[in-house]
């Protein structure tokens, strides 16, 4: 095994005021629409880097797990330190899963700790702008999910109220038809029920905005090819996961014998090993990588690059707070096949408060020419916000 500690890979000459160490790794979660786990990395400069982590059971033990091997690191080796930490974690399990996602939040951490230190913003670390904002999709919930006129008004609404000209239903709702849920066979009253939700939103908002819908694995490949057929009609902007996400091969089937109906996938996928056959078979349309999930910011860019070998763009997965979203924003700025990123707290209400300043404005995110992320933390919000119990982050 590759040992990647500083020692041996001749990291060691003198970097005059580059020459940074890490001092502490602390996560504070707050208690959003999902817990969700804030990471802060500590400097000898004084210099502190703000991260996030997707939610999950155990994130914040293994990133205490995790603290020994970067304490002492220079927090500007994002790369190196990155496969450092996936190499020192193989027994906690860092092929996929949650301990990718706790080494996802450090690796956010550190970008906005070396943009920080360099005095530029994240995107200037991940190659350069391709863009000045980042298109912001919506996920949209109702009251009545199964009721199409229900998620047309929801729809109506959100373009016309809040700005936004993308949005994404849920189309894995129970129809009234189903009578087995687990065979994951859909009946064709079943279908007709989704293509009747997906008509209503297209029809009432299709020329304002565009619609995705995620099925959330649920279907078997048969079923999931008789729904895209169904939906070609529609003009959708994508059908998300209407498989369950293991079997590639049925993922290739399902995109490869759909004539238009664009499939996306990807959000329960890890790395860009999980990624590859994905993309090097041409198994999805778009990949929808979760960057706070899947790796961190570095780790979606070489995901992006080797979606872009085959022409395919990246929706970014994302139900985080303002930090993971303007990691994901920041990423999404600096990749040539960016389509959007998710927002998925638009009910909350004090999903922006958490930050100074406002993130999410028409639809859109303009990425900050501040250093790093380009956000500060409003700790007295994270304070007010944190789970019960938490002990709310030391000041840098
Ligand atoms: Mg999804």
């Amino acid at each position: 095994m590759r040992d990647l500690s500083s020692g041996t890979m001749g990291v060691e000459v003198d970097r005059g005021p580059r020459d940074v160490e890490i001092t502490d790794v602390q996560t504070t979660m707050v208690d959003g629409n999902y817990p969700w786990t804030l990471v802060r990395v500590y400097t000898d400069a004084g210099v502190v880097g703000t991260g996030e982590a997707y939610w999950g059971a155990g994130v914040p033990e293994l990133i205490e797990r995790i603290k020994p091997f970067v304490v002492g690191e220079n927090p500007l080796d994002i790369d190196r330190l990155y496969e450092h930490l996936i190499q020192k974690m193989s027994g906690e399990g860092s092929i996929e899963g949650v301990t990718v996602t706790a080494i996802s939040g450090i690796e956010i951490a550190l970008h906005d700790l070396a943009g920080k230190l360099l005095d530029v913003p994240a995107y200037q670390l991940l190659g350069g702008k391709y863009r000045d904002d980042v298109r912001v999709y919506c996920d949209l919930h109702t009251e009545n999910e199964a009721d199409p006129e229900a998620c047309a008004d929801e729809a109506e609404r959100v373009v016309e109220e809040l700005g936004y000209d993308a949005i994404k239903f849920d189309l894995d709702v129970p129809s009234g038809h189903e009578k087995d849920r687990a065979n994951r066979h859909l009946r064709d009253p079943e279908i007709e029920h989704k293509v009747e939700i997906v008509e209503a939103v297209t029809e009432r908002v299709g020329d304002r905005a565009d619609v995705a819908f995620d099925c959330h694995w649920t279907f078997t490949g048969g079923s999931a090819k008789r729904l895209a057929a169904a939906l070609e009609p529609y003009d959708i902007w994508w059908l998300e996961d209407p498989v369950p996400p293991e079997n590639h091969d049925v993922q290739r089937e399902v995109t490869r014998t759909t004539a238009t109906t664009p499939i996306a996938a990807g959000e329960n996928v890890y790395r860009k090993h999980g990624m590859r056959r994905l993309l090097e078979e041409q198994a999805i349309d778009i990949v929808a990588p979760d960057v706070p999930k899947v790796g961190g910011m570095r780790e979606s860019r070489k995901i992006a690059d080797l979606a872009d070998l085959y022409y395919v763009p990246v929706a970014m997965h994302n139900v985080a707070s303002p930090i993971g979203t303007m990691a994901s924003a920041q990423v999404g700025a600096a990749i040539p096949n960016a389509l959007a990123v998710e927002y998925h707290s638009y009910e909350l209400g004090w999903w922006s408060d958490l930050v100074e300043g406002s993130v999410i404005e028409d639809g859109s995110i303009t990425i900050p020419e501040r250093p790093g992320l380009g956000l500060t933390l409003d700790l007295d919000a994270v304070a007010e916000h944190a789970v019960d119990g938490e002990t709310v982050f030391d000041e840098a």
